[in-house]
């Protein structure tokens, strides 16, 4: 088991894990059990006794403590699945070593080229191992890097007792990617009081802030009519719909928006003449301006519906996940230690933000405050997908030095 961190990053790519957010089952897709065994089996195998994947899907982990200290039980967490967005199947890596700079094209379809121009961070990648995938597939680096980075952290945990550390837990969950990765968590069973997930991209960087998040869905009744004989009477559904998505305000849309601003996006729009319904998502890094913004669209929804008469409308609103920021301000040595664990291992801390949520957010809301760290992909959920090895091995360098840190300040 000398597995290096690329070894272990390049046999879990290979295990098609893709999700399905249109699956009712637990995991979405039985595939991903498939990656949980070989994890559980890798862990058994480095002497971690209780390693087991349960029945939805979950691997839970304990690594024994070796000191007489009383240190907090850290958690570190990654997500087996990949993105629905682009297929996962029979990826096949390719490795460019001592990367030179200059554009990267991939071997498996001429069209598709990481270009330096799109791609700045490869600048800073000059002669280190680029990972790539053929460009048929995605690679996968999301999150089989926080993966195999866990795994390296741990097999050089459980040989080294050089490196002093509390009792350690691993989580790794199905389905983050489809909204549903800490869905079947059993919190009790993990029995940490923090967590960290390795989800993030650039080295150095940690992230202690997610989007809140709402769901919103109007849905139109219209009075419909054989249009022969609709004058004056007919009300069509699908024509109220499309005013209010007409006057939902550009300048607070996905693509009119960055860093901390928020933005309303109507995801989905169907319906006929009788009926029809609006699916939206509402983005805040504040609980106020999300507030605001479903007030907005509420508004909006009431005053054009009063502009045809005859037409009725229902308006729910549903909380996706919420900022974990004002969870892991009330414990400040989670980030802060994870901030020098970054410093230790050579690089230069960088907070920020995630527009977007992790599993993270939720555990943080669940109770388990949660931050995410860096585990060195780029271009999440495309072919031009790609991580550099040294990356990798910063990423396992951070969660080692985090746990002898933990235990060094308990
Ligand atoms: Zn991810």
């Amino acid at each position: 088991m000398n597995d290096t961190v690329a070894d272990r990053f390049l046999r879990y790519v290979a295990i098609d894990t893709q999700s399905d957010g249109a699956s009712e089952t637990q995991p979405s897709t039985m595939k991903q059990k498939d990656l949980g065994r070989l994890l559980v089996a890798e862990l058994l195998a480095l002497g971690i006794a209780d390693a087991h994947l349960d029945e939805h899907g979950y691997v839970y982990a304990t690594i024994p403590g070796n000191t007489d200290k009383d240190v907090p039980v850290i958690c570190f967490c990654s997500h087996m699945d990949t993105a629905p967005d682009f297929t996962g199947t029979n990826v096949k890596p390719q490795i460019v070593p001592d990367y030179q700079g200059g554009d990267i094209r991939l071997s498996g379809d001429a069209s598709r080229v990481i270009r330096v121009d799109e791609h700045p961070e490869l600048r800073n990648q000059i002669g280190n191992d680029i990972i790539t995938s053929d460009g048929t597939t995605l690679l996968g680096a999301d999150d089989k890097a926080g993966l195999a980075e866990i795994m390296s952290a741990a097999a050089r945990l459980v040989s080294d007792p050089a490196i002093k550390h509390g009792t350690i837990k691993l989580l790794f969950t199905p389905d983050e990617e489809i909204g549903r990765g800490v869905d079947k968590v059993d919190l009790a069973k993990l029995g940490a009081q923090f967590a960290y997930t390795l989800d993030g991209e650039t080295a150095g960087d940690i992230e202690d802030e997610t989007f809140s998040a709402d769901g919103v869905e109007i849905n139109i009744a219209g009075v419909a009519m054989h249009p022969g004989f609709a004058k004056d009477r007919m009300v069509n559904a699908i024509k109220v719909a499309s005013a209010i998505v007409a006057r939902l305000p550009q300048e607070q849309s996905p693509e009119t928006t960055s860093g901390r601003q928020g933005f309303i996006h109507p995801v989905e729009i169907t319906g006929s003449m009788a009926s029809a319904r609006i699916a939206l998502i509402v983005r805040d890094f504040e609980d106020a301006g999300l507030a605001e913004k479903n007030a907005l669209i509420g508004r909006i929804a009431q005053e054009v519906v009063a502009a045809w008469p005859g037409a009725t409308y229902t308006l729910k609103v549903h909380e996706q996940y919420r900022n974990m920021k004002g969870v892991l301000d009330r414990h400040p040595q989670i980030v802060e230690n994870a901030v020098e664990a970054i410093r230790r291992a050579g690089m230069t801390p960088r907070r920020g933000s995630v527009r977007g949520g992790t599993d993270g957010s939720r555990l943080s809301l669940m109770g388990l405050p949660c931050p995410n760290i860096f585990a060195g992909g780029h271009a999440f959920h495309s072919p031009l997908e790609w991580i550099s090895r040294q990356d990798m091995e910063k990423a396992v360098a951070t969660i080692v030095e985090l746990c002898k840190l933990w235990e060094e300040r308990a």
